[in-house]
């Protein structure tokens, strides 16, 4: 959110999931909730951290497009017309997004990024942004690389980042929807919710961001019919403000914790000097 088109996307964005979660809440909770300040930083000054990540994500495309991949293959996939490329970019990407997530899972240092997003017990449409400045390139390198480097339409790519940025605050808004039916092929605010759970049989679970049939193919969806996730956040303390959350990879890295310790084998040391309080994750019923 650097610029003024980008508030008034999110005065949009306030405008439309304020009053949604209002109307539809899967829990009692406060818009005023625990972590909103460090959310806002998160809002307001990833943009700034990410944008070289993604310059050279898009450099290193562009060059594989131009000097790697056959003249041939990326121009008969820029030629192609806009609504044939939308369906094919969005699967590609998608696939790429479920690949990094997973990946961000289960490497254990890449997890230390990642647990920053998962550190978020009160789950709702802004604890999208509660994500590691890495983990955004990290999820952005998967997704788009592939889309430059095959040559697709700016206007199609485009198109697949708009559907994206509204899909990731309606999965995590706190909104009780579940896509009947449909829950195994397209990402529901459900399936995300479960992804977010504290609870051991959906951890590393649902990791597409669009299309939940990639965790149906690839084994690892979780969305047992009829119940719901009663608590989020990770098992092991971690800080609270946006300063040490940044720093949160670094301090893990060089501790040894790992990642099955119990909760009070090694407490965590945030970067501020306090020792970090076990956050308890409060049953939401
Ligand atoms: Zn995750
Ligand atoms: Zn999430």
């Amino acid at each position: 959110m650097n610029d003024l088109s980008g508030l008034k996307q999110l005065l949009l964005v306030v405008l439309i999931f304020v009053p949604f979660e209002r109307l539809l809440a899967a829990r009692p909770q406060k818009i005023l909730r625990r972590g909103l300040l460090t959310d806002m930083a998160f809002l307001f000054l990833n943009g700034w951290l990410v944008v070289g990540g993604v310059i050279a994500i898009m450099t290193a495309a562009v060059l594989v497009n131009q000097s790697i991949l056959p003249a041939a293959v990326t121009q008969t996939i820029g030629d192609l017309p806009y609504l044939v490329q939308v369906p094919i970019v969005i699967l590609i990407a998608d696939l790429g997004v479920y690949w990094t997530h997973r990946i961000l899972h289960v490497v254990p240092a890449m997890w230390e990024i990642h647990s920053v997003h998962h550190a978020v017990e009160e789950l709702d449409w802004l604890a999208a942004v509660h994500q590691h400045p890495l983990d955004v390139i990290f999820m952005k390198a998967g997704a788009l690389f592939p889309l430059y480097a095959l040559g697709f339409s700016a206007e199609a790519i485009a198109t697949y980042l708009l559907i994206y940025f509204w899909q990731t605050w309606l999965v995590h808004a706190n909104v009780r929807l579940n896509y009947g039916p449909l829950r195994h092929i397209l990402v529901s605010p459900e399936f995300h919710h479960w992804h977010h759970s504290s609870e051991t049989e959906a951890r590393d679970k649902n990791f597409a961001g669009l299309f939940s049939f990639y965790d149906v193919l690839f084994g690892s969806a979780h969305l047992p019919k009829g119940q719901n996730p009663k608590t989020f956040g990770v098992d092991h303390p971690m800080p609270s403000s946006y300063l040490a959350l940044l720093a949160y990879p670094i301090v893990a890295w060089t501790s040894k914790r790992k990642r099955n310790d119990p909760p009070a084998a090694q407490p965590h040391m945030p970067s501020g000097g306090e020792p970090a309080q076990p956050r308890q994750s409060a049953p939401l019923s």
